[in-house]
């Protein structure tokens, strides 16, 4: 079974849902980086002092701070047990994407899949706004629609280049989206 994965898709599609799920089921590391910088904001960090104003625009934190996050987290795992790893929300852009490659290269560890759940965007939208997250708002949320279409979109073809990239369907209920999800990692 695959167990180094990677979740791309825009902000709504289901991405925290599905990973958390399916980190649960193989006993996959979840990292998501929004879930992480939201405990540093939590916490008074000076991380996260850094980071909160930056996510409450609905623009990306810098790339040095987001991979600093990172690289620790897959470090601890890799020294652990080599166990397998869920990321969620990053890479973003291409930078990070390629810093991570790097990262796993120096690691011995690549992807073995990316999965892009897809959906549209005015499903995105109902999902977002009904969310209630502190940047869920309708001008924060169209303008990090906006911000994956320019920044993260990108990694698809960066992704589908390096032949890892699979898609699924990000309608219909969250079992019935897991089990699409599970097709793909035999
Ligand atoms: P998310 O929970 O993935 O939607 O992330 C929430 C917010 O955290 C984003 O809108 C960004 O401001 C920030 N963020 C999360 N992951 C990253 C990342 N990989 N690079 C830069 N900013 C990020």
């Amino acid at each position: 079974m695959k167990k180094r994965l990677l979740f791309l898709g825009p902000p709504g599609a289901g991405k925290g849902t599905q990973a958390e799920l399916l980190a649960a089921a193989h006993n996959l590391l979840h990292l998501s980086t929004g879930d992480l910088l939201r405990a540093e904001v939590a916490a008074g960090t000076s991380l996260g002092m850094e980071a909160e104003a930056v996510m409450a625009s609905g623009a990306l934190v810098s790339d040095e701070l987001v991979l600093a996050i990172v690289r620790s987290r897959l470090e601890t795992q890799a020294a652990s047990d080599g166990g397998g790893w869920l990321l969620d929300g990053f890479p973003r852009n291409l930078a990070q994407a390629e810093a991570l490659g790097q990262l796993l290269e120096e690691l011995h560890q690549p992807i073995e899949l990316v999965v892009l759940l897809e959906l549209d965007d005015a499903v995105l939208l109902q999902r977002l706004l009904g969310r209630g997250r502190a940047d869920d708002n309708e001008s924060v949320i169209r303008h990090r629609l906006e911000v994956y279409r320019e920044q993260t979109a990108p990694l698809i073809r960066y992704y589908r280049e390096a032949a890892l990239l699979q898609s699924v369907e990000a309608h219909g209920t969250v079992d019935t989206i897991a089990a699409r999800i599970t097709d793909l990692l035999a």
